[in-house]
C-alpha cells in the first residue's frame, strides 16, 4: 500500500514520518490491508498501519521474527510464475479468460501499466490516473478498452488516508462487467486450492472489488451492472507453472470488506493518541542489539497497547512478540477466544484460579467469578470422589 496525507496537518505528517523513523514500509498489494483488517481493535496494530510500519518485517534479525513469509524458493517461483503469464503477449492468461469470460476475445486489447511509471509513490499516482482513463473507457464500452489490465492501481481512502493498491489484473469481455483476478504461486492439486489460502486470496480481491465498484460509481457507471462479484484466482496446475483458474462468489466477502474499512480507525486520530517520542525505528534497526530493539518494541507496546489473541499468529508480524508478553502476564488470552469470553475482567489466569478458589472478587470481576467458583466446587467434587474410589 502507498499512501500519503491529504487530510493530515504539516504536524500531523511530521509526527507520523517520526513514528515510522526507518521501519520498512509495507507492499502496495492489498494483502497487507486484509491482514490488518482481522486486528482494527488492537491499538499497536493501528498505530502500525496508520504510520505506514511494515510490522511483517519490524522484526526481521529477532528471535521474534515472524515465520509466515515467503521462503526465497516460493518467492522465486512465484516470480517465474508471473513471468510465464506474461510470456508471448500473455497467450496462456487470454486463454484462460477467453473461458472464464465465455467470449473468443478475437482481438484482444491488453495493457501493462507495470513499467509505464517509476516504483514510488508518484509513479503510483500517475498508474492510477492511467487505470482510471481505462477503466471510464470500459465502463463507456469503447471499442478501443483493454480487455486485461497487468499491474492495474486502484485507489481508495483507509483511516482518512488516501492509499493506492496495486491489483494483479483487472479483466472483462467487449460487452461484459470489469473483473478482477488474482496471481498466487501456490497450486491447485486434484482441482482443489488450499481452503486457508484461498479464503485470504479472495479476501483479498472482495478488496480490490470494493475500490473498484466506488471508482466505476465515481466515473458515473453502475456497479452492480459494471463489476462482476465473482473472484477470479489463477493458480499453477499441480508443481508445475501451467496455469489454471478458480472462480469464486465473493458477494459476502465484499459486504464485509466496506465494514472493515469503515472501522479503521482515522490515522490522524491515532497519531495524535500515541505517545510523544516514540518510534518504530530503533525496533527496526538491523545494526542494533537484539535486546536494545526488543525493550524499544516492549516500551512501545505497553504505553500504547496490544489486544494478544492466537489468530495474531496468522497474519501479524509481531505476533511471537505479543505471544510471548502474554505468556509473562499471564493473559487470559492465551487460551482463545473461548477465555476471553468467559473471564471478562479477570486480568491472567493465576487470578482466575485464585477466583475458582473463592477469594472474593472485585467488581469488574464478579461475572466471571460466580462462573469460576461454580467450576472450582466442581472440580474439587471429582477430584475428592476419585481420590476416594482409589
Ligand atoms: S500480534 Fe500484537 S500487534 Fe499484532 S495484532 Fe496481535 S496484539 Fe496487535
Amino acid at each position: 500500500m502507498s499512501s500519503h496525507m491529504p487530510s493530515l496537518s504539516p504536524g500531523a505528517r511530521r509526527r507520523l514520518e517520526e513514528i515510522r523513523g526507518n521501519a520498512p514500509r509495507p507492499s502496495t498489494s492489498v494483502r497487507t490491508l486484509a491482514a490488518f483488517a482481522h486486528h482494527t481493535d488492537c491499538p499497536m496494530a493501528n498505530l502500525a498501519f496508520a504510520a505506514g510500519v511494515d510490522l511483517e518485517r519490524l522484526l526481521v534479525g529477532t528471535r521474534f521474527q515472524p515465520s509466515f513469509g515467503q521462503s526465497p524458493f516460493a518467492f522465486q517461483r512465484g516470480l517465474a510464475f508471473e513471468e510465464s503469464l506474461r510470456r508471448n503477449d500473455y497467450a496462456a492468461t487470454l486463454d484462460l479468460l477467453r473461458t472464464a469470460l465465455g467470449d473468443p476475445l478475437p482481438s484482444p486489447i491488453v495493457v501493462n501499466m507495470r513499467n509505464r511509471h517509476p516504483k514510488n509513490h508518484a509513479g503510483m499516482a500517475l498508474r492510477w490516473q492511467d487505470t482510471r482513463q481505462l477503466l471510464d473507457r470500459m465502463i463507456r464500452r469503447d471499442p478501443g478498452a483493454p480487455n486485461l489490465i497487468d499491474g492495474a492501481v486502484l485507489r481508495g481512502e483507509v483511516g482518512g488516508l488516501e492509499a493506492f493498491f496495486e491489483a494483479d489484473a483487472l479483466a472483462a469481455r467487449a460487452l461484459g462487467a470489469i473483473r478482477v483476478a488474482e496471481v498466487k504461486s501456490f497450486p491447485k492439486v486434484d482441482g482443489r486450492v488450499d481452503a486457508d489460502k484461498l479464503g485470504a486470496a479472495v479476501d483479498q480481491v472482495a478488496i480490490y472489488l470494493l475500490l473498484l465498484r466506488r471508482i466505476v460509481a465515481e466515473l458515473g457507471g453502475d456497479p452492480e451492472a459494471l463489476v462482476s462479484v465473482e473472484a477470479m484466482l489463477i493458480t499453477p496446475l499441480n508443481v508445475g507453472l501451467r496455469p489454471t483458474l478458480s472462480v469464486k462468489a465473493v458477494g459476502p466477502r465484499v459486504v464485509r470488506a466496506e465494514k472493515v474499512l469503515a472501522a479503521v480507525p482515522r490515522a490522524a486520530d491515532v497519531i495524535a493518541a500515541a505517545p510523544a517520542g516514540r518510534s518504530f525505528g530503533p525496533i527496526a534497526d538491523r545494526n542494533a542489539d537484539e535486546s536494545r530493539r526488543l525493550h524499544s518494541l516492549e516500551v512501545l507496546a505497553d504505553e500504547v497497547g496490544t489486544m494478544y489473541r492466537p489468530d495474531c499468529l496468522a497474519n501479524c508480524g509481531n505476533a511471537r512478540f505479543c505471544r510471548s508478553q502474554a505468556r509473562c502476564k499471564g493473559e487470559p488470552a492465551l487460551l482463545g477466544s473461548v477465555a476471553i469470553r468467559l473471564l471478562p475482567g479477570v486480568a491472567t489466569l493465576g487470578r482466575a484460579e485464585e477466583l475458582s478458589r473463592g477469594v472474593a472478587p472485585t467488581a469488574a470481576e464478579a461475572p466471571a467469578a460466580a462462573l469460576l467458583a461454580g467450576a472450582g466446587r466442581l472440580y474439587d467434587e471429582v477430584a475428592g470422589a476419585s481420590a476416594t474410589a482409589v
